[in-house]
Formats: structure tokens, sequence, C-alpha cells
């Protein structure tokens, strides 16, 4: 089993360290050819226009696509507006996952923020039932799922902010800036 994390821009390097923390194998992914090299792909928080002018520029947008056709990815807050149909603006995106997002959904004042989850699916890799401690940071919520994507997580408000579609996962905060490595585990899983 090896992790890749796209590392064009963002929070790769907090990904790599939970992987390894979890013992997994886990590189950077600059090229096409590196994903030949994995079995799951995480592309992280950041700015995803950034992330999208890049991946062009990189020539990896296809390769990101055939990938995904095939095996698990998972967006963290940048990398779930990149991996979505819908961000309800130009630029570019994966266009895999069945979601539409809004980004910078919370607004300027609220930009920031920490709440606790109930994820019911996290009791797969974790039958002890606890709160998830999610971080947001200038965070999109995930406006609508639709097709075969499922929604993992609400806020009490029923905002969703974390969603399933296969072996995709999108979630709108940050779980590579915590100690708890239950969704890493949880996607080491759907990339098994
Ligand atoms: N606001 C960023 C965007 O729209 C996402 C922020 C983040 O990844 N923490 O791309």
């Amino acid at each position: 089993m090896k992790i890749g994390v796209l590392a064009l821009q963002g929070d790769f390097a907090e990904h790599i360290h939970m992987l390894q923390r979890i013992g997994v194998e886990a590189i950077e992914v600059r090229l096409a050819e590196q994903l030949d090299q994995i079995d799951g792909l995480i592309i992280p928080g950041g700015e995803s226009t950034t992330i999208g002018k890049l991946a062009v520029d990189f020539q990896i947008m296809e390769p990101l696509r055939a990938f995904g056709r095939q095996k698990a990815i998972w967006g963290t807050c940048a990398g779930a507006i990149f991996l979505s149909r819908d961000a309800r603006r130009t630029q570019p995106l994966l266009s895999l996952m069945e979601i539409t997002v809004e980004r910078n959904a919370f607004g300027r004042q609220v930009d920031s923020f920490e709440v606790d989850l109930d994820v019911p699916a996290l009791k797969k890799v974790d039958p002890e039932e606890r709160p998830y401690h999610a971080v947001f940071i200038r965070a999109p919520l995930i406006e609508a799922v639709y097709g075969d994507a499922q929604i993992l997580s609400q806020l009490d408000d029923g905002r969703i902010v974390a969603a399933q579609q296969g072996r995709w996962l999108a979630t709108s905060f940050h779980p590579e800036l915590t100690d708890d490595d239950r969704f890493h585990r949880y996607f080491i899983e759907l990339a098994a």
C-alpha cells in the first residue's frame, strides 16, 4: 500500500506526516508518471484555483481523471473543490465527484472554526463512537450531492461537510491538521 499526496500547492506535508504516523508509505506526487506507483491519492487543502492552474501547467489533469476512474481519491478542503463537478465558477476542476461545492461558504467573519461532528461511517475504523473534531479554514460547503455520491456528515443545521462516492471522498475540513487519524485510516480502507 502506497498513498500519494498531490504536492503542487497547499498542506501536503501534513498529510504525509499523518500517513507516516499510521505506518503507510506516502509520496509527494507532482508528475503523471508517479500516479502509476500509488494505490490512492490525497489532494490537500490550499487554494483550489492555484492547485487547478498548476495541475494544468504540469499536464496532470487528464492523468488524474484516469487515475480517479480506477482508484481512490480524497480531497480535503481545496482538494474537495478540485475533485467536484461544479464549484459555481470557472476554474480547472477534475469534475469527478458528483457534488456541487460553494467556495468560502462560511464568509469572512467565521472563516475558521472548529466543531464536533457526527460521522457514522468512521465506526468502520474505530468502533468506539466518539465525535470527530473538525477544523475548518475558509472552507467550502458541499451544497448538493447527486448521482452515487452520499452524505457522510452534516453540521447541526444540515449543511453538508463530508461526502463519499465509491472510492472518492470529499471533506470540507482538514483531518491532517488534527491528531485524529480516523479519516486517514478510513481512506486507506477505500484505497485497499
Ligand atoms: N478557500 C480555499 C479555496 O477556495 C480553500 C481553503 C482551504 O483549503 N483551507 O480553494
